[in-house]
């Protein structure tokens, strides 16, 4: 990486790469009439300029048609959450048949807990990260006594090593063998929100068959961010939110993910609804459960498909970029942030430590910045000077350059407001 920070540099970078394109099918907030320097697509990705025409589709059916929208419009709601598989599958590398977009994150996990959380005998516990995002944590811990468990003992937190910010593999590898046994499941973060490390899946789903546990992740910074490939990897099931990489839109429809080897069973513990029965006889009304032989049968209510039209457009986005080809440019952008940090640190001798990995098979579009010695002011003068990123207490700003619609020529500007307030506040 060439240490030019200049505009000029930038934007011949941006000039360059195809992908540039996209940046323009979104509306970017201002600031001080000039586009913001946009750093949290990881909490709330940007609004994708067609999403307004693809809800009205649906307003619309519903004016027109009423009830009737249901089997006619252009895209009937009876099976309205059919179209999400085709991009669902491309961003988890799943099958079709392993794939569905429904309710909300949290309530999805839950609702995967009950099929794949099942403490018998002295297998009981659950291997998650240390300082998960709290609202894992809450699920974990409340399935544990829902099953009569003690999360003291039956929930695993595995924390860095001393002195570390981030797991080691072998590490996340020797607490499952040592677990052995007594391990139901493992249960992480695929990216890790804070420090935005990307675990190695296919290996700890590996370690977690091999002790006879289950092995799911909670993608929702892994989703559009990063490629899978959860099937080949043999993860048993996962789920994520849409509103973060995948610019949905707030609280927008979240998905799971279920391996194959789990679908068509009838003996299965599930909670179930009438989404999740028989396609074919589910007007029927018959008082047993048939379920649908897909991750389908998980569902539970009719789509919500005001919420979900936006959806659409934003997996039609990587549909047509590609989810390996963003990858390719997020680790440039995410390279030359992580170089432009770096060369403000020497430029000031301000101590700048960053705690994502370095390497780019650990790490998606997201760097965590340490500023130590620097607290809230340093971050809320880059806010001041139109740059939206994310602030954890004590000193963390979480950036994500995110390739659909972050430029080089943003990143340089960022370089110089970052110059410009370390100076200021010495
Ligand atoms: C963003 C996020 C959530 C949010 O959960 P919701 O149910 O969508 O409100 C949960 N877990 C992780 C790891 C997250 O990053």
């Amino acid at each position: 990486m060439n240490a030019d920070f200049t505009l000029d540099t930038a934007r011949a970078l941006d000039a360059a790469d195809p992908l540039s394109r996209f940046r323009d099918q979104f509306f970017i907030p201002q600031h001080d009439g000039e586009d913001c320097i946009y750093l949290t697509g990881n909490s709330l990705g940007l609004q994708p300029r067609a999403a307004a025409d693809a809800l009205q589709v649906e307003l619309d059916s519903w004016r027109e048609h009423g009830v009737e929208g249901h089997f006619r419009g252009a895209h009937p709601w009876a099976d309205y959450h059919e179209r999400f598989a085709r991009g669902l599958a491309h961003l988890t590398g799943a099958q079709e048949n392993e794939v569905v977009a429904m309710n909300a994150l949290t309530t999805n996990l839950h609702l995967l807990l009950v099929s794949f959380y099942r403490p018998q005998g002295k297998r009981r516990k659950i291997l998650a990260e240390a300082k998960a995002f709290p609202s894992d944590r809450y699920a974990l811990v409340s399935q544990i006594r829902f099953h009569q468990g003690d999360p003291d003992t039956d929930l695993i937190e595995l924390s860095p090593r001393p002195g570390e910010h981030t797991l080691r593999t072998v590490d996340i590898e020797s607490a499952i063998q040592q677990a052995g046994d007594e391990l139901a499941l493992v249960m992480m973060g695929g990216v890790n929100y804070y420090t935005g490390q990307r675990l190695d899946m296919r290996t700890i789903a590996a370690a977690a068959a091999e002790v006879g546990a289950l092995c799911g992740f909670d993608l929702a910074h892994a989703m559009g961010n990063v490629p899978m490939s959860l099937h080949e990897w043999g993860v048993d099931f996962a789920c994520w939110c849409s509103y973060k990489y995948l610019n949905s839109g707030p609280g927008a429809v979240s998905g799971i993910y279920v391996h194959e080897r789990h679908l068509g069973l009838t003996d299965i513990p599930r909670f179930e609804g009438w989404w999740g029965h028989d396609k074919e006889r589910r007007f029927l009304m018959e008082p047993n459960f048939h379920p649908i032989a897909t991750a389908e049968a998980w569902q539970l209510s009719n789509a919500p498909v005001l919420n979900m039209a936006v959806h659409a457009v934003a997996l039609d986005q990587f549909l047509e970029a590609g989810i390996e080809a963003l990858r390719e440019r997020g680790d440039r952008l995410t390279a030359y942030l992580e170089a432009a940090i770096h060369d403000v640190a020497e430029r000031t001798g301000a101590e700048l430590e960053i705690i994502t990995p370095t390497e780019v098979e650990q790490r998606g579009s997201q760097i965590s910045l340490l500023a130590h010695g620097f607290g809230r002011q340093l971050f809320d003068d880059l806010t001041a000077a139109g740059v939206v990123a994310d602030w954890r207490e004590p000193n963390v700003i979480r950036m994500a350059p995110v390739p659909l619609y972050n430029s080089f020529s943003d990143l340089a500007r960022f370089h110089a407001i970052l110059q410009h307030c370390i100076l200021k506040s010495h």
